[in-house]
C-alpha cells in the first residue's frame, strides 16, 4: 500500500531571534508501507514526538553544537526533522522487529518514519505506563535531569539547590529529584500559575517569578540568604551570572542548557571569574548522551518513585501534525508546562 506521508520542514535557516509560524512548512511525499525484498528498513507509524529547545540550534545555518554530537548535526531546509520519540511498526526488513512492535527513538516531525539501519532506535517495556512517559520522564529528559543532578551536581544530602526553567520538563524533574534526596529546592519559572505549581504539588521549598524580577542577583540572596550549592542551570546568560554570585564555595553549576542564549546570539553569561576562583566553583556542561551508564539507575529509582506515587508527571502534549510548529515555538515563549511533545496519532 502506498499513502502519502505528510511532515513539517523548516523553509530556509533560522538564525534571527525566536522561531515563528512562517518559518515552517507542511511538506509531502509517497512512501510505500512495505519493505523491498533485501532492505533491513523498518517504517513506523509516529506517535508521540518530542518536542525539544536544542532542535533550534540545529535549524541555524551555523551552531557550534552541531559538531558536538551526531543528534544535534544541522537541519536542512526541506528536510525531515529527526526527533526522540514513540512509534508502531508497519512493517520491517529487520527480523528484530515485527509489524505492530512499539519502538522509541530518532523517529520525526512526520506522520511515519523510515528507520535506516544505524538510526538510534530499540523495542521497549512500557512497564504499565502511558506511552507517552517514554519521551519524557522514562525518556532522554528524565535520564537529563537524573543523570545531570546526580553525576554532574553530586548533592549532598540538606544542600542548597537552585533550578531555572524550574517548570520545564527537565527542571521539574530536578527540582523533584532533589527534593526527594533531600535537598532545599528553590526554582524559577516565568508566571505565577507556574510559580503555584512549583510550590504547591511538586512541593518544592520556594519558587519565584523571574519576570518580576528586577535584580536577579539580589532575588537569588532574598531566597538563598545561606548561598546556592548546586545551580542547575537551564537558561543561561544573567541568570547564571546571579547564580554564580551567590554560589557557596565549592559550589556546582551543572550547565544543562542556555536556552535564552539560542534565540539572542549577543546573550553571552560573563560570571565574575574571581568568584568562580576563590569560591572554588565547578561549572560543568553536560549532554544526556554522556549519562548512559546511570541509564539503569534512573530507570529503576524513577519507576520506584512513580508506582509509590512520590514523583509526580507534568505532561504538556499537543495534538496533530499541524500543531508541531506552535508546540516548538511554544518553548521559547514559556507557553508548554512540563514535557512538551506532539501526539500525531492514536497508539
Ligand atoms: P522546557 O524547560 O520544558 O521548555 C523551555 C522553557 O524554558 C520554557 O517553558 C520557558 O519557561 C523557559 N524559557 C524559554 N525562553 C526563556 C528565556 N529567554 N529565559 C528564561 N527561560 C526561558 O525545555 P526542556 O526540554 O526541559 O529543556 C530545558 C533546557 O535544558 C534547555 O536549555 C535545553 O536545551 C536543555 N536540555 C539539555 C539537555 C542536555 O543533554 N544537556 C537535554 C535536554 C534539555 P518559563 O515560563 O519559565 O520562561
Amino acid at each position: 500500500m502506498e499513502v502519502t506521508n505528510r511532515y513539517i520542514s523548516i523553509k530556509s535557516p533560522l538564525d534571527d531571534g525566536e522561531p515563528k509560524e512562517s518559518d515552517f512548512e507542511l511538506k509531502t511525499s509517497p512512501l510505500a508501507l512495505s519493505v523491498s525484498p533485501g532492505s533491513s528498513d523498518v517504517i513506523v507509524k509516529n506517535l508521540y514526538v518530542s518536542i525539544d529547545p536544542y532542535q533550534l540550534n540545529r535549524m541555524k545555518s551555523f551552531s557550534s553544537s552541531q559538531k558536538a554530537i551526531g543528534f544535534a548535526t544541522a537541519i536542512a531546509p526541506g528536510e525531515e526533522i529527526d526527533a526522540y520519540g514513540v512509534a508502531k511498526v508497519v512493517a520491517s526488513g529487520n527480523p528484530e522487529f515485527e509489524k505492530d512492535d512499539l519502538v522509541v527513538g530518532l523517529i520525526s516531525w512526520g506522520e511515519y518514519t523510515v528507520l535506516k539501519e544505524g538510526t538510534m532506535f530499540r523495542k521497549f517495556d512500557h512497564l504499565g505506563f502511558p506511552l507517552s512517559y517514554q519521551v519524557g520522564i522514562l525518556g532522554f529528559s528524565g535520564l537529563t535531569a537524573y543523570g545531570g543532578f546526580f553525576e554532574v551536581c553530586k548533592p549532598k544530602k540538606g544542600e542548597r539547590v537552585f533550578v531555572s526553567a524550574a517548570s520545564g520538563s527537565v527542571g521539574n524533574l530536578v527540582g523533584q529529584y532533589a527534593k526527594l534526596f533531600g535537598c532545599y529546592v528553590v526554582g524559577c519559572a516565568g508566571s505565577k500559575e507556574k510559580v503555584a505549581l512549583l510550590k504547591g504539588k511538586l512541593g518544592f521549598d520556594d519558587a519565584f517569578n523571574y519576570k518580576e524580577e528586577l535584580d536577579l542577583k539580589s532575588t537569588l540572596k532574598k531566597y538563598f540568604p545561606d548561598g546556592i550549592d548546586i545551580y542547575f542551570d537551564n537558561v543561561g546568560a544573567e541568570m547564571l551570572e546571579a547564580a554564580v554570585e551567590n554560589m557557596n564555595t565549592f559550589g556546582r553549576v551543572a550547565v544543562c542548557g542556555v536556552i535564552s542564549e539560542y534565540t539572542d546570539a549577543g546573550k553571552r553569561a560573563a560570571p565574575n571569574m574571581l568568584d568562580v576562583v576563590y569560591k572554588r566553583i565547578k561549572i560543568q556542561g553536560f549532554l544526556a548522551a554522556d549519562l548512559m551508564n546511570v541509564y539503569s539507575d534512573f530507570i529503576s529509582t524513577t519507576v520506584d518513585h512513580l508506582r509509590t506515587g512520590n514523583l509526580h508527571v507534568v505532561e504538556d502534549i499537543s495534538c496533530g501534525l499541524e500543531s508541531f510548529p506552535s508546540a516548538f515555538i511554544g518553548l521559547f515563549r514559556g507557553h508548554n508546562t512540563g514535557k512538551k511533545m506532539v501526539k500525531v496519532a492514536d497508539e
